[in-house]
């Protein structure tokens, strides 16, 4: 089996292949694994995530593909989230002693940022999608609504939108409410909030994330397999309906019994022979995707800022701030064996960052650094060490509605051709978790094709507490 592709999707999929005995040749165009989801080290020598990565409870399908690759134990999980206003009010998300769907009440009720009006517009909202287990009637109507024109029919206060509803999806599904199908955020509150007590959790790497996939290569050479780095895909051969062979560069040829492109849409699309991606619906839609940015800013202080993991700001460009010298635990030297100071490290978080893409970077700086000094009373007499900001145009695909239509099945009207990847068909917004489902689902169709049949896809997190009375 040829693997193209080694970011979640391909690895999940090469994984998964090589543990039911198959040989698979993973090609990575990068010196080193991860996609989009990695870390790599800066020329100052800092070490970085590529942006901050999170998981949450309801992601089965990661949780299960960090345990494969022996990575589960690199994931802390936390039951507290922390949102802050500029005001300096405090309102915590944590589930208590009641079953589902009420575990949330007793912190919602205390929930300083929202008033008592805003409250019970949500709470009439969550009825809704409980009432319906997370498919309300606005969802089958012949044009999909977008998350807003849902909250708008549910009469939510302005205040409710702004500082609950935006707060949670945009950084959830990375784009504004406007532009987001209502499916996806009905979903991200029904999976995540209503239906059980734990797929709220979240997840957060405690270690650069270059380092979570170290399992991955051994899993895939234990069974005769191999990594290659360096080595992207120039061309995709195709005859009589079926793949033959890809190309490398200098003529370099390899071909196998299955292919799985595990790629960006976009690369993926520049490689179809174009006859062929006009005669077929699935690969010409892929035009129809559009991408939708997130913006990571690094802040080295040259002291302790905070005690708190992470912490969501309220009303500001800055969105989530991590702790990273707390997640990472403590160090007497960095990973370069230098000394470490008492120094710390905050690595901040805004999703569907349009505004910021044509914003020097110094006035990114300039402005998230005042933001944290307004929330973090430590940092105002801190000094800022250093900074950094990578900007990540294209980081997902953009969930907006309709957006279904236009995402391909892992299996291809071409013969021997799967495709995986977050933007393929999972049901799934673009996460970690919607790429390692497109693994597992490519890997079974290739499987499938060879005539055994295996499943790799995990179950949804089950509904629990009173919910299980009445979701199906
Ligand atoms: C800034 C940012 C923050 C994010 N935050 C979160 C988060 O908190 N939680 C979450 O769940 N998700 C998050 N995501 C989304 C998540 O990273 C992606 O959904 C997921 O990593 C996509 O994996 P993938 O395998 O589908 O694609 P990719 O990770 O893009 O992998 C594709 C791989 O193919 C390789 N490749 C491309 N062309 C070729 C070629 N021709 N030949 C060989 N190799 C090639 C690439 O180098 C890459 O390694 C974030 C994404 C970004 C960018």
């Amino acid at each position: 089996m040829i693997v193209i592709g080694g970011g979640l999707a391909g690895l999940a999929a090469g994984v998964a292949l090589a543990e039911s005995g198959y040989r698979v040749r993973l090609f990575e165009q990068r010196p080193f694994l991860g996609g989009r989801a990695t870390s790599y080290v800066l020329p100052d020598g800092e070490h970085v995530d590529n942006c901050q990565h999170v998981t949450l409870g309801c992601c089965t399908n990661l949780d299960d593909f960090y345990r494969r690759v022996g990575s589960a134990n690199k994931i802390k999980f936390f039951d507290r989230l922390l949102f802050l206003d500029p005001q300096g009010r405090r309102g915590e998300m944590q589930a208590g002693f009641l079953p589902a769907p009420f575990h949330m009440t007793g912190s919602f009720a205390r929930f300083a940022p929202l008033a008592l009006k805003d409250k019970f517009s949500i709470a009439r909202a969550m009825l809704t999608i409980l009432r319906t287990s997370g498919h309300p009637r606005d969802l089958d109507e012949s044009t999909a609504i977008s998350m807003l024109e849902w909250l708008r029919r549910q009469r939510q206060t302005k205040r409710a939108i702004e500082r609950f509803w935006r707060v949670v999806l945009v950084s959830a599904l990375d784009e504004e409410l406007d532009k987001t199908d209502a499916r996806y955020g009905i979903d991200v509150f029904w999976k995540a909030f209503l239906s059980n007590r734990t797929g709220y959790r979240m997840g957060v790497p405690v270690v650069p994330l270059a380092e979570l996939y170290d399992g991955c290569r051994l899993a895939i050479e234990k069974k005769g397999g191999e990594v290659q780095f360096r080595s992207p895909v120039r061309r995709l051969c195709i005859e009589d309906g079926g793949v033959t062979a890809v190309k490398f560069d200098n003529d370099r040829e390899e071909s196998a019994d299955a292919y799985i492109f595990a790629i960006p849409h976009g690369a993926f699309s520049d490689l179809i022979p174009e006859g062929i991606r006009q005669s077929d619906p699935a690969f010409r839609n892929l035009q129809n995707l559009k991408d939708a940015p997130i913006t990571g800013v690094h802040f080295w202080f040259d002291r302790e800022v905070t005690k708190e993991p992470f912490i969501t700001l309220l009303d500001t460009t800055t969105q989530w701030v991590f702790n990273k010298t707390a997640l990472y635990g403590p160090a007497t030297a960095d990973r370069n064996g230098k000394n470490v100071t008492n120094g710390q490290y905050l690595q901040l978080v805004i999703s569907a960052s349009y505004d910021l893409l044509q914003k020097p970077r110094q006035e990114i700086i300039d402005l998230c650094l005042k933001e944290v000094r307004q929330a973090l009373p430590a940092a105002r007499d801190a000094a800022l060490v250093k900074a950094t900001v990578i900007k990540e145009a294209g980081a997902t695909f953009s969930p907006e509605p309709g957006v279904d239509r236009w995402r391909p099945k892992q299996e291809t009207s071409v013969h021997r051709l799967f495709l995986a990847g977050d933007w393929t068909a999972t049901g799934w917004p673009a996460t970690m978790e919607g790429a390692v489902r497109s693994g597992y689902l490519a890997a079974e169709g290739v499987l499938k094709a060879a005539g055994s049949s295996q499943r790799f896809l995990q179950p949804d997190l089950g509904a629990d507490g009173l919910v299980t009375l009445w979701a199906s």
